[in-house]
């Protein structure tokens, strides 16, 4: 891994929790964002180059509402930085960590990026990512 990209948490409304960010960290998320394709809706705050990624759910079926519903609001995932994310993918399934795709998919903060399933990583969601070339 390269380097501590982002840290994620779920929330039940994004827009108290960026004035709760606000006043915490001293600075306002330098961006929001929505990943339809995750069912998500997201704000990003950079704290000295690691960012924390607020989540909050758009759709029932998203998997931050799943999470909310079962485990509250809170630490959802850690992500870190790979490059390239393919030879990370096969380097880690081969080390016997599942991962919950095939492909990299489209993130927000024009990242690609992958899931490694929780079971394998003492129950904390890791996500690898990898910066997003336009075209790619
Ligand atoms: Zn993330």
């Amino acid at each position: 891994m390269d380097k501590l990209e982002h840290i994620g948490i779920a929330v039940k409304n994004l827009e108290k929790s960026n004035r709760l960010f606000t006043k915490l960290l001293g600075k306002p998320p330098y961006k929001s964002e929505d990943v339809p394709l995750e069912g998500v809706r997201t704000s990003f705050f950079d704290v000295g180059g690691v960012k924390i990624e607020l989540l909050e759910a758009i759709r029932a079926d998203s998997p931050i509402a799943k999470f909310i519903e079962k485990r509250g609001e809170g630490l959802h995932h850690l992500a870190f930085a790979v490059d390239p994310i393919e030879d990370k993918m096969k380097e880690l399934s081969a080390e016997g960590f599942h991962l919950l795709s095939d492909q990299p998919k489209v993130g927000a903060d024009n990242k690609m990026i992958v899931f490694l399933h929780p079971k394998a990583t003492n129950h904390v969601l890791v996500e690898l990512c990898t910066e997003r070339l336009i075209g790619k």
